[in-house]
């Protein structure tokens, strides 16, 4: 196939996602676009592009989803290609072949490969082509209820009942009997309904004491294939990944490199290329299953660029550029270990709720091996439009200790006030003797995390807030006398009452 340069990219996303593709793409010297709603008029992606185009009204299905104003800002700029980032239209088969047929590259894989993978069930009957081991249950969606609790039961209790178009740790639900069956089904179509617009839902056995391990891969239009080994993410709420490690600490090189050649079958399956993600599950007796492809770039990406060198999003694009992958598989090596938290504006005391505000204070950490990925800067607000991630902080040492070590040292230099954050829970994962010694699976939180336990992280601010906590209290009823030596009253209250 012949190469075809990129001279100018449009990134269709925002956040720091955007920034992140932009800043390769400079390096490159290529020339940038961004695009942006109402709402990101000053982000800090609008300003860093050597130009920007506004799509639309802040909501997302009026601006970031608008395929078709997103590919005319590209033609009016005179772009040659799009980058979707994550999230929006990343993994949109519609979009990235009307990309394609407007004459422009779309740094991804091929239509009909996200087409496949973006069903989960469609990705199940590919990848068992390609002997990529499933986990048991079913390979049609259901629709008669008596016929599925049989082979719930064949399977064997607890099941999980999936959205085929599923995405987000959205329309799932776990079954644990028989008598809860009707009941959870009736939550999953209806949350698939609602999120995907497609009720399709399949059985699935629900793997116990599960560990979440995926493996990056990255194909180019030649038909080479390589796996960047692998990310462990079994720190969830809400199925959804809060804390990523690279490499994980169960995998030996065997296992590795059987998994990593099923991942990189599976995505032959559907032939794939440029950058994905195959995602796997693995039991307590070390056996893995498929659970489902990502064909785009992942959000935890940077662990695996910490580990191996390499920068994902130079691939991306000169993959779409038709050039072959610089390197064989026996050329990747891991180098020590990374460990990205996840930095949202939730708060972790009352069950991760978004908590959208102003970034009253906001300073990052700083120092060898920290890398902070992020879209804000101090004073900005985390719009309730969209995603509330406001960073993600990436760690990089020789050792897991040492890079365990030095996320909680740059936890802690951290500041962020304004919104509750998710940093005092990643500091108390980093501290948890089961996520110290490698034993944990995705019940982590579940099993171990009341919000009870959460520590103040900044003495100092804490203090500030005691403070600031008991002088609204004397202020808000002059009356009131608050007792001495008994703080804890007024504390909570202000916990109650906030202020953003
Ligand atoms: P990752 O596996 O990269 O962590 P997530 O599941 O956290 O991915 O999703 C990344 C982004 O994509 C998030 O912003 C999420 O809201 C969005 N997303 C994931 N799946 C879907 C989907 N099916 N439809 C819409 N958005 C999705
Ligand atoms: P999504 O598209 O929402 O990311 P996934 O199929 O990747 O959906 O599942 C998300 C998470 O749900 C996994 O990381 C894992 O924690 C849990 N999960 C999914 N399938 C199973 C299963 N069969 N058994 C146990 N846990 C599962
Ligand atoms: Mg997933």
């Amino acid at each position: 196939m012949k190469t075809r340069k990129i001279n100018k990219l449009l990134v269709a996303n925002r956040g720091e996602i955007a920034l992140r593709v932009l800043r390769s793409a400079k390096e490159m010297g290529i020339q940038t676009v961004a695009v942006y709603s109402e709402a990101d008029r000053h982000a800090l992606h609008v300003r860093f592009a050597d130009e920007s185009i506004c799509i639309g009204p802040p909501p997302s299905s009026e601006s970031y989803l608008r395929g078709e104003k997103i590919i005319a800002a590209a033609l009016q700029t005179g772009s040659d290609a799009i980058h979707p980032g994550y999230g929006f239209l990343s993994e949109n088969e519609d979009f990235a072949q009307d990309v394609i047929n407007a004459g422009l590259m779309f740094v991804g894989p091929p239509p009909e490969a996200i087409r496949i993978m973006g069903s989960k069930l469609a990705a199940k009957q590919a990848a068992a082509k390609f002997n990529v081991p499933l986990v048991p249950g079913t390979s049609e969606p259901i629709s008669d209820i008596p016929q599925a609790k049989k082979l719930a039961k064949e399977i064997g209790y607890p099941v999980l009942i999936k959205a085929s178009a599923g995405g987000g740790g959205k329309g799932m639900r776990i079954v644990n009997h028989d008598g809860e069956f009707e009941e959870q089904m009736e939550r999953a179509v209806s949350e698939a309904i609602s999120a995907f617009g497609d009720g399709s839902v399949f059985i699935e056995k629900y793997v116990t004491q599960p560990r979440h391990i995926e493996f990056q891969i990255l194909g180019d239009q030649h038909g080479n294939m390589v796996h960047l080994f692998e990310r462990e993410c079994s720190i969830q709420r809400r199925h959804q990944k809060v804390v990523e490690e690279a490499p994980s600490s169960v995998l030996t090189p065997e296992l590795r490199s059987k998994m990593g050649e099923a991942a990189v079958n599976a995505a032959k399956s559907c032939g794939y290329f440029n950058a994905g993600t195959v995602e796997f599950i693995l039991d307590d007796k070390m056996n893995f299953y498929f659970l489902e492809m990502n064909t785009r770039l992942q959000v935890e990406h940077p662990v695996t660029e910490e580990i191996t060198g390499l920068d994902l999003v130079n691939l991306q694009l000169r993959i779409a550029q038709g050039e072959p992958l610089p390197f064989r598989q026996s050329d990747l090596r891991i180098n020590g270990h990374a460990i990205e938290v996840r930095v949202y504006a939730e708060d972790p005391t009352n069950n991760f709720l978004p908590d959208i505000g102003t970034l009253k204070t906001y300073r990052r950490p700083q120092g060898h091996g920290i890398r902070v990925d992020d879209g804000f800067e101090e004073g900005m607000a985390i719009s309730f439009f969209y995603d509330p991630m406001i960073a993600k902080m990436i760690c990089h040492a020789t050792s897991r200790e040492a890079a365990i070590e030095k996320t909680i040292r740059a936890i802690n230099d951290y500041h962020i006030t304004g919104v509750e954050t998710t940093l005092g829970f990643c500091k108390f994962v980093m501290e948890h003797p089961a996520f110290r010694s490698g034993k944990f699976d995705t019940k982590f939180v579940e099993q171990h995390f009341k919000p009870e336990l959460l520590k103040p992280l900044h003495e100092s601010e804490d203090q500030d807030r005691v403070a600031a906590a008991l002088a609204a209290y004397v202020f808000k009823d002059k009356q009131a006398v608050v007792p001495a030596g008994e703080p804890t009253q007024a504390v909570s209250r202000w916990k109650q009452n906030r202020l953003k």
